[in-house]
This record gives structure tokens, C-alpha cells and sequence, in this order.
């Protein structure tokens, strides 16, 4: 394990950085397009990244640092993983897109309906966001129903209908409720507290004909990562079965990225609609949603429930999503797992010698750290954190050339391109930053 001395020695401003910055606030609101970028939970300047490579991020002033974000997920090849770069370039090299089918579309939901054994038919969206939306709308079409039920602190995108009590960025800067959507979109929304099957029973008990569908993160990594209690996913499918419902599995996260076959892999709970994201576009904007054949089959054209996309199965994006899937071999599983494994022990070890109070949760491969030794099983529970212990604890990391997620509502993610002389890297920053959270003050 290296000593901190060990770290290439950084600057801690970042001129370049800060500049590109104040421009971008002039233009864009807040300075960025997705606000958790923005550091407003962490503090300081936002770092600019200029390339990436394997493990690293290379920012705008020169500094590198080992990526624990991975863009939020997708990037479980590394950055610019040789294969996904070719297949790509191939790929702009024949147009960049048509506006017809092609036989990108056709492999990649193949390969989606080949790992996932209980997805007869996807339909590929551009954001996990649209393909929530989408299952949503496909299963107030299905069941001819209005309500939909939600969990708290579980982040589906930014439907209007699913913002209530959202994770995330929503999580992240506490937000109760998000002004512009109206009440008559939150309406037919009911939230649940998170692992709470009573609840969902009473839901049922109170509305059962009206529930079009529950829509849970398969395993919640939008407040921090919460796995579902034991039950809990199998309980929401059974509900929903007796009841006429839909059960609809958000593994635009989880997808492809915990197993070959996302969370319903490691788990085995059949849900009636998924929807995936992130890993399945290797970087693009490719997402998807898909189930039962006989649900899917009442989309347009098949059906008369209404969706579309100009730039739906854009040829490159299917094309990066291809190669990354083709090359997310078990092999890669294992190494994202056993390295998930080392750092949540270390990060526990380290947080655990400075007497700081945490829980390291996982979900699979995800994980983060709650700054509390209560459980966490919630979104309550994960907001009873002393969060301002993550600023310090994210700021020392990233003085040392590690780049955490920005928040300590978020996930933590890891790819088959972090080795060896990665991992120590971030082992060795881990005291200084465990010390920087026991000094902390709120
Ligand atoms: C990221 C995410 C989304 C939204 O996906 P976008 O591509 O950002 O629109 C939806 N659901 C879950 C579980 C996510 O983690």
C-alpha cells in the first residue's frame, strides 16, 4: 500500500478550471448541465475534465485523478477502453445517424434480451429519464390505471410525475419539491418510505384499482446506496400481481453494471418492465425500457400507446453500447466486485481508526459511505448523516488525486480498469481524508 507521500504532488487551485467556470456561469445556469456537478453540496471549483483514460481523469489544469464516479455509472470498461473507442469510430465513420432502423438497434437489444432472461422486447430511448417515463406511460396504458407508486430518496430521472421525493441531485441539495411541476402531475404519485412493504400494502389496501404500477429502484443508489431489505422486491412483485399492477424495475443504474444481468441477476425477481441506462450506452446517450411481449407490444406501432425518438438507436451510440456489453465478460464482474471489496474495507478501516461515526453500504459492486453507525435502510435514515463529514472527507481525497462523486447522496463506482497501482492510490489517500472527516464541524 503506497504512503500519501507517494502522490504525484498537485497544486490544490485549479486556475484553468475556475476560469471555464465563471464563463460557464455566464451562459448556463449555475455553470452546468446536471446540477450535482455543480460541487454546491461539497463546495470549492467544479473540476473541468479534458480526457480520461482507464481509470483517470485528466482535468483542464493538468491534474489526474483516479475516477470513483465513472460518469455516474456507465463507464464500467474504463474511459476510452480501446475496443469501445474502435467500434465507435468505425461507426461515425458510416454516418452518424439515419432516421431508420438499423442493425445496431437489432444487436444491442439482442444482446439486452440475452442477458436478461425476463425481457422479451426493449425499445431504445436516448436517457434513463425517457425510458422511465416511457414504462410509466406504457403501464398507465396496460392497465387503463392513473396512480403510480414511488419510493422516497429512489431517483428515476426528472419525470415530472416521479421528482416528488426524488434521490440524487434532488437528495443532494434537499429539495422538497421541484417548482414547475404541477400538482396535478405529483398527484397520482404516491411515495413510500424505502424498504417498507407495509406501507406498499396499505397503499394497495387504500387504491389497489387505481395503481397502474410501482416503480422502485431495483437497488436504490440515488440516496446514497440502500439495498433492498431481504423481500422486499419479491413482496413488491407479489403486491403488484395480486392487484393488477405493474412492477416496474429501475435498473438504469443497477443494469449491466452489478452482473451481466444487472440487480434481477444477482436477485432473480421478475419484474413486469425494466428499465436500463447508463453502462448500456458505454459512455452515449443510450437507454432503453423493455418486459413482457405482451406489455411491450402495446406501444406504437405494435400498439396504440404513443412513444418515439428522432434520435432513438442512434448508430453510434448502439455501437459504443455494443462493444461495451461484448466486452463486460465475467471476468470484468469479478474485478469491479473484489475491488469494490477492498475499498469498502479500507474505507471502513480508515473512517473506523479516526473514530468516525459510518456505515459503508453496498448494493453489488455500488457502495457509498453514510456518515452515521445507524443503519441505513431509508431515505430518512440516509439524511440523519452528518453530511458536512463528506465535504471534508471528498475535498482531501480530491487534493490527492482521487475524484469521489461530489455528494454523499451518491453512488460510489468502480470499472474493470481499475488496477492495482489505482486502488493504491486511493488506499493511500484514505487516512488523511478519514482525519479530515473526524475534524470536521457542522
Ligand atoms: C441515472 C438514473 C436515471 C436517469 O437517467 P438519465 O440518463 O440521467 O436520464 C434513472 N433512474 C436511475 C435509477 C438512475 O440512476
Amino acid at each position: 500500500m503506497s504512503a500519501v507521500s507517494d502522490f504525484p504532488s498537485q497544486p490544490s487551485d485549479t486556475p484553468v478550471s475556475r476560469a471555464l467556470f465563471e464563463r460557464a456561469r455566464a451562459v448556463t445556469p449555475g455553470g452546468v448541465n446536471s446540477p450535482v456537478r455543480a460541487f454546491g453540496a461539497v463546495g470549492g471549483t467544479p473540476r473541468f475534465m479534458a480526457s480520461g483514460r482507464g481509470p483517470y481523469l485528466t482535468d483542464a489544469d493538468g491534474r489526474e485523478y483516479v475516477d470513483l464516479v465513472c460518469s455516474w455509472g456507465p463507464m464500467l470498461l474504463g474511459h476510452a477502453h480501446p475496443a469501445v473507442v474502435e467500434a465507435v469510430s468505425a461507426a461515425i465513420a458510416r454516418g452518424t445517424s439515419f432516421g431508420t432502423p438499423g442493425a445496431g438497434e437489432v444487436e444491442l437489444a439482442e444482446e439486452i434480451v440475452a442477458r436478461v432472461a425476463p425481457v422479451e422486447q426493449v425499445r431504445l430511448v436516448t436517457s434513463g429519464t425517457e425510458a422511465t417515463m416511457s414504462a410509466i406511460r406504457l403501464a398507465r396504458g396496460f392497465t387503463g390505471r392513473t396512480k403510480i407508486v414511488k419510493f422516497a430518496g429512489c431517483y428515476h430521472g426528472h419525470v415530472d410525475a416521479l421528482l416528488a421525493a426524488a434521490g440524487s441531485g434532488v437528495a443532494t441539495f434537499g429539495l422538497p419539491d421541484t417548482p414547475g411541476v404541477t400538482g396535478a402531475q405529483a398527484a397520482d404519485t404516491l411515495v413510500l418510505p424505502y424498504n417498507d412493504l407495509e406501507a406498499v400494502r396499505a397503499a394497495f389496501a387504500a387504491h389497489g384499482g387505481d395503481i397502474a404500477c410501482v416503480v422502485t429502484e431495483a437497488a436504490a443508489g440515488n440516496m446514497g446506496v440502500v439495498a433492498p431489505a431481504p423481500g422486499f422486491n419479491a413482496g413488491l412483485a407479489d403486491l403488484c400481481r395480486e392487484h393488477g399492477a405493474l412492477f416496474v424495475s429501475d435498473e438504469v443504474m443497477t443494469g449491466f453494471r452489478v452482473s451481466r444481468a444487472g440487480w434481477y441477476g444477482l436477485e432473480g425477481v421478475v419484474p413486469d418492465l425494466f428499465t436500463f441506462g447508463k453502462v448500456m450506452g458505454g459512455g452515449f446517450p443510450a437507454a432503453a425500457f423493455g418486459g413482457r411481449a405482451d406489455v411491450m407490444g402495446r406501444l406504437a406501432p405494435a400498439g396504440p400507446v404513443y412513444q418515439a425518438g428522432t434520435l432513438s438507436g442512434n448508430p453510434v451510440a448502439t455501437a459504443a453500447g455494443i462493444a461495451t456489453l461484448r466486452n463486460a465478460t465475467e471476468a470484468v464482474y469479478e474485478h469491479v466486485d473484489r475491488a469494490s471489496e477492498t475499498l469498502r474495507t479500507a474505507v471502513s478501516e480508515a473512517l473506523a481508526k479516526e473514530g468516525v461515526a459510518h456505515t459503508v453500504s453496498h448494493a453489488g459492486s455500488m457502495f457509498s459511505v453514510f456518515f452515521t453507525d445507524r443503519p441505513v435502510a431509508n431515505y430518512d435514515e440516509a439524511r440523519a448523516q452528518e453530511s458536512f463529514r463528506y465535504s471534508a472527507f471528498f475535498h482531501t481525497m480530491l487534493d490527492a488525486g482521487v475524484y469521489l462523486p461530489p455528494s454523499a447522496f451518491e453512488a460510489w463506482f468502480l470499472s474493470a480498469a481499475h488496477d492495482d497501482a489505482a486502488l493504491d492510490r486511493i488506499l493511500g489517500a484514505l487516512p488523511q481524508a478519514a482525519r479530515a472527516a473526524a475534524q470536521a464541524t457542522g
